[in-house]
C-alpha cells in the first residue's frame, strides 16, 4: 500500500480555482493502474493486480495504494481525469516495451538532470567525494528550487554527445557504466512512444553488459592498468 501526498494538488486547485493540471500531480505511481475505486471517504487505486507489465527486463511488481478521500469536487474532478488518463495509457501499453540490446541511443543527446542524491549515489559508487564527482561529472545549474544541481556531463561539447558514463563504444553494444547508481532522471526515463523500442523482442534479455565505469585515477591508472 502507498500513501501519496496530494495536498499541494488540492491547495493548488483552492487558491486558483481552476481545474487541477495533470501535469502538477507526481502520475508515475498511476501508470500502471489496474482498477480504481472512488467512493465519500476514499480512492482506491490497485496496481496490477492480475498483469504484469515489463520494463525491458524488470517485472514492476504489485502495488497497492489508498488515499483518504476530500471533500474538495474539483480536486476529486481532477483527480478522476488523472486516473482515466492513466487507465487508457495502461490499456494502449503493449505487454512488453522492449529496447533492443546495446541501443541506449537516448544517453546521448539527452542530459540527465542530477539532484544531490544523485551525487551522493554516484560518488559512493564510484568510491569518490561528492565535490570530486559533481566537479568531474556534473555541469553545475542549480535549481531554482534548489533540488537539481545540475546535469551529467557529456564526453563532448556537442549536444548529441554521449554521456559521460555511457560504456560499450568499441563493441557498438552501448550499456550504462553507473547502472546501479544512476540519476532518478535515467531511472524514470520510458521508452514509451520511442521509435527504436521493439516490442517483438522477448521478455528476457541475453545481453551481457562489460565492465562498469572506472574513473580516471589521479595517478594515471584504471582499472589497475596504466593508461
Ligand atoms: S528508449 Fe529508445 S533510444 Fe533509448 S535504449 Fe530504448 S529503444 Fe534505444
Ligand atoms: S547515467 Fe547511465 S543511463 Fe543515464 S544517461 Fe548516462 S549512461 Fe545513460
Amino acid at each position: 500500500m502507498e500513501t501519496i501526498d496530494l495536498i499541494s494538488l488540492r491547495n493548488y486547485s483552492r487558491r486558483t480555482g481552476q481545474p487541477t493540471h495533470p501535469e502538477l500531480l507526481d502520475a508515475r505511481p498511476l501508470e500502471h493502474v489496474n482498477r480504481i475505486e472512488i467512493d465519500e471517504e476514499h480512492i482506491t487505486i490497485e496496481f496490477n493486480e492480475k498483469t504484469s507489465r515489463y520494463y525491458n527486463t524488470n517485472e514492476i511488481t504489485h502495488r497497492e495504494w489508498v488515499h483518504k478521500y476530500n471533500d474538495d469536487p474539483v480536486f476529486v474532478a481532477a483527480i478522476g481525469r488523472v486516473i482515466e488518463l492513466a487507465r487508457k495509457h495502461l490499456k494502449e501499453m503493449p505487454e512488453n516495451v522492449a529496447c533492443p540490446p546495446g541501443c541506449a541511443e537516448c544517453c546521448s543527446g539527452y542530459e540527465p538532470f542530477v539532484s544531490k542524491s544523485d551525487v551522493q549515489r554516484i560518488a559512493d559508487h564510484l568510491g569518490m567525494s561528492y565535490e570530486e564527482t559533481l566537479r568531474r561529472y556534473v555541469v553545475e545549474r542549480p535549481s531554482a528550487d534548489g533540488y537539481h544541481v545540475g546535469w551529467l556531463r557529456k564526453v563532448g561539447d556537442d549536444i548529441a554527445d554521449q554521456c559521460v558514463f555511457l560504456m560499450g563504444s568499441r563493441s557498438g553494444r552501448y550499456y550504462c557504466g553507473i547502472y546501479p547508481a544512476r540519476p532518478n532522471d535515467c531511472r524514470d526515463f520510458t521508452p514509451i512512444g520511442c521509435d527504436d523500442v521493439d516490442t517483438s523482442l522477448p521478455h528476457k534479455s541475453s545481453f551481457k553488459v562489460g565492465p562498469a565505469f572506472q574513473p580516471k585515477r589521479r595517478n594515471g591508472r584504471r582499472n589497475g592498468r596504466r593508461l
